[in-house]
């Protein structure tokens, strides 16, 4: 059989498996892994495929798309979807019962298996975790030799924490359940800052209890705070548009003035004015318009294109120890001025961070030793963007950041070993318990996990 090309989400991450499955039930998944002559290794499943680095990357392996996408059952407190059930309609379904997820994070294609195994990030509320797979508390898989694993964070929790890291390293997720929420008003204002303000004031914007997710604008040394709280109190009629203007300006129209300026104007002063006027009206929008004492969490969560088109954006990412986050963000600024100026690169989008909690739950947890707050450089990948993620890349190691293996680029065995340290070896360790022969390691992670 000859090899497919396949891309992630984005179309960066290209990738040519020997055979492609398409998983509608879980013997599919078994067939795989009991005829290894006719699916080779490595086998990598994947949900949407959106990751920016290539860890569902099946090179010369077997890929298997999961099509298993039913909500199974929707209790008083849990959720129970097939795996490549995807945020969004889990979301809406959720709301029609008057239940909530806990992170509403904004990736609407995010399924259930990848939020079970991988990393994500959303702004933590007061007293909550940031990371979808926190609230995540069981998985079904199928492992390596056939077999059928069911793992609950109420038998097993030790085992819970090692699966919510294990990238599809252990088996084949087909089933998950996710601990939920009644349905909750939420209050949404912005505020900009300029860095010097925002710094000073940073102390006492962590005391207000809200979450805070960051828009980050070094060229205009600005800063504009999204503050979230839950508002049981809210009376009225909920606030539908806030979010759909954010949305489609963050999802939709942002990128797409990103992509076409680029295509259109190669003078820098012109192309960067025109990106700049477009980020200060998007900061007078996020601050005018999206602000509402009662809105919808899942009006939050973006409804994104199978098939990606103009309106394409990646990113990357790392979080910073927040008692380190006002000297990395400084530098940052200065980072990036700096090398516009010396190589003629900036992002064609902008940057964005969010603050989010301590948190135990996954053994390679960004922030399991205490809360961050992270810089994400966003673009369509405009010419230059990977020689700039690589002084990124070594920007942010040099002050301790920690990355996420599906979501940053670039990482090296050297980058992941500082930041996760012994847990890459546990990691390892029980990731050959279940793989002996090796079957879902691909070169991605045979590097990191060496
Ligand atoms: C435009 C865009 C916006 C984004 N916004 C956010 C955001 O707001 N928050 C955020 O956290 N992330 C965001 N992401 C990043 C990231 O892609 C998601 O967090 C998530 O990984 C996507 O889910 P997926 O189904 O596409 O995962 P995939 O890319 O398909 O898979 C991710 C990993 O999980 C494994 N995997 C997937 N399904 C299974 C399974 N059933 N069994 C075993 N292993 C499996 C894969 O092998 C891979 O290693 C965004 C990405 C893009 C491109």
């Amino acid at each position: 059989m000859s090899a497919a090309t396949v891309t992630n989400w984005f179309g960066n991450i290209v990738s040519h498996p020997q055979v492609i499955v398409d998983a509608n039930s879980v013997d599919d998944i078994i067939a795989v892994f009991k005829n290894p002559s006719t699916y080779p290794s490595p086998v990598r499943a994947v949900g949407s495929n959106h990751s920016t680095a290539p860890c569902g990357v099946a090179e010369g392996g077997t890929l298997i798309r999961m099509k298993m996408n039913q909500i199974l059952n929707i209790g008083p407190d849990t959720l129970t979807v097939q795996a490549d059930a995807i945020h969004l309609d889990m979301a809406k379904a959720l709301e029609a019962k008057g239940m909530q997820f806990y992170v509403n994070t904004e990736i609407g294609r995010l399924s259930a298996g990848s939020a079970a195994c991988a990393g994500t990030k959303d702004a933590s509320f007061a007293g909550e975790y940031g990371q979808v797979g926190s609230y995540i508390v069981g998985v079904k898989m199928v492992l390596p030799n056939g077999d059928l694993l069911e793992v609950t964070e109420a038998e097993q929790p030790e085992l819970m924490q090692k699966v919510r890291s294990s990238y599809g390293l252990f088996g084949i997720i087909y089933e998950v359940t996710y601990k939920i929420r009644r349905l909750l008003p939420m209050a949404v204002h912005h505020t900009t800052y300029s860095l010097q303000d925002f710094l000073s004031a940073l102390p006492d914007l962590k005391a207000l209890g809200y979450s805070m997710m960051f828009y980050i604008f070094p060229f205009d040394n600005k800063i504009t705070v999204e503050y979230r709280k839950y508002n049981p109190g809210a009376t009225g009629e909920p606030n539908r548009c806030a979010w759909a203007l954010r949305n489609h300006i963050w999802g939709t129209s942002g990128p797409k003035l990103g992509h076409d300026v680029e295509q259109n104007f190669s003078v820098p002063s012109i192309r960067y004015g025109i990106i700049d006027a477009f980020n200060a009206a998007w900061r007078l929008q996020l601050e005018n318009i999206v602000v509402s004492d009662y809105t919808i969490p899942g009006d939050q969560i973006i409804h994104y294109p199978t098939v990606s088109d103009d309106s394409r954006y990646t990113f990357s990412l790392f979080a910073f120890p927040e008692e380190e986050y006002p000297a990395a963000l400084t530098d940052f600024f200065k980072f990036c001025t700096d090398y516009y100026r010396q190589k003629g690169y900036r992002s064609n989008l902008l940057y964005v961070g969010y603050r989010i909690a301590q948190d135990q739950k996954a053994l390679l947890s960004y922030s399991w030793n205490g809360t961050v707050m992270t810089i994400d450089p966003v673009s369509t990948a405009n010419p230059g963007w990977d020689d700039f993620l690589t002084a990124y890349n070594q920007f942010c190691v040099d002050r301790n950041g920690c990355p996420l293996l599906n979501q940053t680029p670039g990482l090296t065995a050297a980058i992941v070993q500082k930041a996760f340290g012994d847990r890459l070896k546990t990691l390892e360790e029980t990731r050959r318990q279940y793989d002996p022969e090796n079957r879902l390691l691909n070169d991605y992670f045979r590097t990191l996990l060496s």
